[in-house]
């Protein structure tokens, strides 16, 4: 995880490179420092957030028109000043900030206290630094050599940019597992871990591949050589990013911003792929691969969190509707657990970030057996975007809050698309029924702007459950998963012990934590397994335990049981997810905030997860 940013031109680098990091924070917030390139390497850095490290450097003048910045999501070594990142190399004429694990690092750093190097931080990343000074200085190599030949000797995940005292007109930078970018402006680079710290100054970029070393070089082209030594020509691109989706725009948080954004993120995640007048569905990025789709054995999903909880709704999708068997699965399970992958399988990998170090090695693993690899991720040129065969963005726009909130409504909307798209060509779904579907999603925008009118009533509800120690969530069918999803939010945000479960299962356990003081949220929408739900919520009230139901709009039943009940516009039963997550979402929200909690930087979590 981490943010980096690194800044070679003619401007003061220490405003680029502190924005920068701000726009990074989601990515990791325990540690930020900076460094910049006068006479010498000056490294200012410190335990916190990114306004803390402004607090630190102050009053201090930092001039320079060179030099990288990091906010730390610590791996090896405790949050503190020292582990901090840029790390200095032994000899100072050399610092380094790094995203990702040197997995053999404790070999190699055996290897360099041997020959008598001493390290100041408990960091993985210090030894790639002391390794690179020393093969520079043993080898009598140049910069760019000595970081070729140190990370072709290193196993594990990285992006890394180094800075050098003697080449003051250079940045080295270079990646494996952890992403990239490069913004090529007029006589002068960027670098950054994602394109929003570069979006202001220029649209050209370049997204560095695996094991591609970049330099960046005043008034020289952009570099680019593998670590194997063989040059390569940059492919530049242009960004369509907007300034405006990485800012507040009024919200407190960038989570309640993207909880109301949802209107938009799910129409444009079904924007030109669906055409309820010609009765059409349509993903034009997995169009060579229908065919693969229908014919397949098997399909597996490969997520984690909130994404595997899309895929989990994406499941009963598929084989609702299209009748092809799907498995879902944790992709840090799968790529361990030795799984059976057919060559007729098709893998698909649900991703925000399309960075998520899991379910990446799982598609490297999937695809070493033959099977056809599709991606379902948010950000455009993402790692696994371009990994897999072919695959749908899900057109979110740019999701800041850690707590993901659009990019699964819109990861469920694109899964509502194949499942349709592959029912139709498979004649699994009836002309009416595949219209009324469609319908049905055109007009989910709509319902969602109308489910968000319920902010107040969640929040005077908040204010009565945000002292309690634990919440359970239950749900059936589609409800599932959104019960899962709710639990994971609280979880998240607020610090509240969570646990969702299929409404059927509580008595086969967690019904034994039911008393008076116990919240218990239903998902009790009409139709589907309505009825069995409500005997399950006769169940918990039996046994005096608060009940918090979302209903359909119009129902009674439920509300002459419940303690509280949020109505939410009727729709079909697979498209419910789609609505009844958000007064879910709206509630760990209120609860985290009146809890004072960091609702879009929760502790511990990062957004991006680019570590195993
Ligand atoms: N492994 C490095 C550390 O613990 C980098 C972690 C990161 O990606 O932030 O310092």
């Amino acid at each position: 995880m981490c943010g980096i940013v690194g800044y070679i031109g003619n401007r003061e680098a220490y405003p680029i490179l502190i924005n920068g990091l701000y726009r990074l924070e989601y990515r990791g917030y325990d540690s930020a420092g900076i460094a910049v390139l006068n006479d010498n390497i000056q490294i200012h850095k410190c335990k916190g957030k990114v306004s803390d490290l402004e607090k630190h450097i102050a009053n201090n003048k930092i001039i320079g028109n060179i030099g990288i910045a990091h906010t730390r999501w610590a791996t090896h070594g405790e949050p503190n000043d020292v582990n901090a990142h840029p790390h200095y190399s032994e000899s100072r004429e050399l610092a380094i900030i790094h995203n990702g694990i040197i997995e053999n690092y404790l070999t190699l750093k055996e290897e360099l206290i041997k020959r008598g190097h001493e390290f100041r931080s408990a960091t993985d990343t210090e030894v790639l630094m002391n390794l690179i000074e020393d093969i520079q200085k043993n080898e009598q190599v140049e910069l760019v050599e000595a970081v070729r030949i140190a990370l072709s000797q290193v196993i594990g995940a990285y992006a890394i940019v180094v800075l050098s005292k003697d080449n003051p007109n250079m940045l080295v930078a270079a990646r494996k597992g952890s992403p990239l970018v490069i913004g090529i402006g007029k006589d002068e680079f960027f670098l950054a871990s994602d394109a929003t710290p570069i979006v202001e100054y220029t649209q050209n970029v370049v997204y560095l591949n695996d094991e591609e070393l970049a330099v960046v070089q005043l008034g020289e082209e952009l570099k680019i050589k593998t670590i194997k030594n063989k040059d390569k020509i940059p492919y530049v691109q242009k960004l369509q990013l907007s300034l405006s989706a990485l800012e507040k725009g009024g919200y407190d948080h960038f989570m309640l911003k993207e909880i109301f954004e949802q209107p938009r993120s799910i129409r444009d995640s079904f924007r030109g792929r669906l055409n309820a007048r010609k009765g059409d569905v349509q993903l034009g990025g997995i169009i060579d691969y229908e065919q693969k789709l229908i014919n397949a054995k098997r399909i597996i999903i490969v997520a984690c969190g909130t994404s595997w909880h899309a895929a989990l709704v994406g499941e009963y999708l598929i084989e609702d509707l299209a009748r092809i068997p799907v498995e879902v699965e944790y992709a840090s399970e799968f790529r361990y657990r030795k799984p059976v992958i057919y060559e007729d399988d098709v893998v698909i990998a649900v991703s925000q970030s399309g960075e998520t170090a899991d379910t990446l090695a799982a598609i490297e693993l999937a695809k070493s057996r033959g099977a056809t690899i599709l991606g379902i991720c948010n950000v455009v040129g993402s790692s696994i975007a371009r990994m897999t065969d072919a695959g749908s963005y899900t057109h979110a726009g740019p999701e800041i809050g850690v707590a993901s909130t659009k990019a699964f409504t819109a990861q469920v909307t694109v899964l509502i698309l194949l499942a349709l798209r592959l029912a139709k060509i498979k004649g699994t779904i009836s002309t009416s029924r595949f219209y009324t579907l469609i319908t049905a999603l055109e007009s989910i925008p709509k319902k969602v702007e109308n489910t968000l009118k319920v902010n107040d009533q969640v929040k005077s509800i908040a204010e009565k459950f945000m002292d309690v120690r634990n919440f359970l969530y239950l749900g059936r069918g589609y409800n599932f998963p959104v019960a899962l999803e709710g639990a994971l939010k609280l979880k998240e945000i607020s610090y509240i012990h969570a646990e969702g479960y299929p409404a059927a299962e509580m008595k086969h356990g967690p019904i034994a934590l039911i008393d008076d003081e116990m919240p218990v949220v239903f998902i009790a929408t009409k139709k589907g397994t309505y009825e069995k739900v409500l005997s399950n919520i006769q169940e918990v009230k039996a046994r005096k335990g608060k009940i918090i139901a979302i209903v359909t709009k119009g129902d009674t039943t439920v509300k002459e049981v419940a303690d509280f009940t949020i109505e939410i516009p009727a729709t079909e039963e697979l498209l419910v997810p789609l609505l009844a997550t958000i007064p879910l979402q709206l509630l760990s929200y209120h609860i985290a905030v009146m809890r004072d909690c960091n609702v879009d930087q929760p502790r511990n979590l990062a957004k991006s997860v680019t570590v195993e």
